[in-house]
């Protein structure tokens, strides 16, 4: 009999789920929750920067569900959930009765508590409306100033789409440095020292009193150790949490998130959960996590959608991984980059620095900064991915590493990542694409003169053509 399928949310984590579902079971029926249109969080910045217009961050629309055979009710809001009856409650008061629910409710940004944070122009920058919000506050400024309380993973994301716009940007940061839960110490002062250079103010260590309001509508931050910074916008970044608030008495385990195991199961039957709002098995350690990013939401999505079909897939685990592009330098992390032991390599002045953690010969944990322009960076950073989510020891090569750190090409040979990872599938077979692009629009690739030599493909020959 064909299975009923409810799925609550709008992100990655849902539409991969989705559209999983589909590759897997044409006949059951879906029915997709969600208060705001499908989209892809991580594409706002691109909007903010004025990079693409609006409906690019959107990842589906009417036509696409239609096609999908997935029927939407959005906007509209789960509030309550009965795990035992399987019947989930919709803010219109509407009642759905599913065979499986997938719990994709990301999460939201935390709110400051301080004087001043209802004052127009005081925002966190998570949703469609808050990128649209920024982008009206501004557009009669010739050169905004904005403050962002908090120097984190998402905080820095959206400060870079700002400094591609040439606004006036400083950061203040509680923590003794920028990106603490992404970069070690010598790392950030790195980091710091580019920022500095580029005219990015960066005030660590202290935090915002109080936001007071000035003339047309300027703001003053007023930081603990006195010191005042004028702002016409801020920009409040200092993390989330997982919307978890309507999952209450409903039977659920839930720690910071919705536990989840291998397979995306929550503790009760039938009941999955995916992305921000799940906590679940990660690599290099026993403890569940919540990693907040968007290759977890769609590996969670895929994963929870095949077990919803039938399937039985189980999941390695996600790798923690930070990939950013501050103002022309990249930051990445990845896995435990703190761990004690650590092979350290650093050029401060050209602001170089990577550092390569082991477990005995395996690697666990990575950082890597150097300019965004630096292919030969980039690739290596890849690398070191690979080597990460494969889960391979280096054995003797090992010890080559930390004699020749910037000559990740040989290990990776020849411990064959490339293979594994070649060989690896999520979901036991290749991927397929997803079918939806803005109007039925066309991939184009328009590589810079600078990858040219690294992504054209041959030109077409008659020779080349004919073989
Ligand atoms: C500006 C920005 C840039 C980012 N950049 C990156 C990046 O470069 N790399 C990266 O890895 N990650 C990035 N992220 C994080 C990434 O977007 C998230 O990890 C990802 O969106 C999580 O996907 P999700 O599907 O779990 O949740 P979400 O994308 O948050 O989707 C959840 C959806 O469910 C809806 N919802 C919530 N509660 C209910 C309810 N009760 N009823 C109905 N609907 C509900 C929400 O409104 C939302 O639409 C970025 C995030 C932001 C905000």
């Amino acid at each position: 009999m064909a299975k009923h399928h409810v799925i609550v949310g709008g992100g990655p984590a849902a539409t991969n789920a989705v559209e999983t579902i589909r590759q897997f079971d044409a006949d059951s029926t879906i029915i997709l929750v969600s208060d705001e249109p499908a989209h892809s969080r991580m594409a706002l910045p691109y909007w903010l920067s004025g990079q693409i217009p609006r409906e690019h961050v959107l990842t589906g629309d009417e036509a696409y569900f239609q096609r999908l055979g997935v029927q939407c009710r959005v906007p509209a809001r789960a509030v309550k959930l009965d795990a035992q009856n399987k019947k989930l409650t919709l803010d219109s008061g509407e009642e759905l009765s599913f065979d499986t629910l997938l719990i994709a409710t990301g999460s939201s940004p935390l709110k400051l508590d301080i004087p001043g944070v209802d004052l127009p122009g005081v925002q966190p920058l998570w949703t469609l409306d808050h990128t649209q919000s920024v982008l009206q506050y501004t557009e009669t400024l010739s050169k905004p100033q904005v403050a962002f309380i908090g120097a984190g993973f998402i905080g820095f994301i959206v400060l870079n789409a700002m400094y591609k716009r040439g606004w006036e940007l400083c950061v203040v940061e509680r923590q003794e440095h920028v990106l603490p839960r992404m970069l070690d110490a010598q790392a950030a002062a790195v980091v710091q020292d580019w920022l500095a250079a580029r005219g990015v103010e960066v005030h660590c260590g202290t935090t915002v009193r109080e936001i007071r309001s000035g003339q047309n509508g300027q703001k003053l931050l007023v930081l603990e150790n006195g010191q005042e910074l004028p702002a016409d916008v801020v920009i409040v970044a200092i993390g989330v949490k997982p919307n978890v608030d309507w999952l209450e008495g409903s039977g659920l385990e839930i720690d910071q998130g919705v536990v989840i195991d291998d397979h995306c199961r929550t503790n009760m039957p039938d009941i999955y959960a995916a992305g921000d709002v799940a906590q679940g098995p990660v690599l290099f350690s026993d403890q569940k996590e919540i990693h907040a990013i968007q290759p977890t939401a769609v590996d969670h999505g895929r994963v929870a959608g095949a077990n919803m079909a039938g399937q039985d897939i189980s999941y390695p685990g996600s790798l923690s991984m930070n990939v950013v592009d501050i103002c022309g330098l990249q930051a990445a992390s990845f896995g435990r980059w703190d761990a004690p032991e650590a092979t350290v390599i650093a050029n401060p002045s050209r602001h170089i620095y990577r550092k390569l953690c082991w477990q005995e010969d395996q690697p666990v944990g990575a950082i890597f900064l150097g300019q965004a322009n630096d292919l030969g960076m980039l690739n290596d950073v890849g690398m070191v991915k690979g080597m990460l989510q494969t889960q391979t020891r280096l054995g003797p090569w090992k010890r080559f590493l930390e004699e020749n750190p910037f000559d990740i090409r040989r290990p990776f040979i020849a411990c064959q990542v490339a293979a594994k990872l070649a060989r690896f599938r999520l979901l036991g077979r290749p991927s397929q694409p997803r079918g939806y692009r803005f109007q039925g629009g066309e991939a184009v690739a328009t590589p810079g003169p600078g990858h040219a030599s690294y992504v054209h493909t041959k030109p077409q020959t008659d020779s080349s053509s004919s073989g």
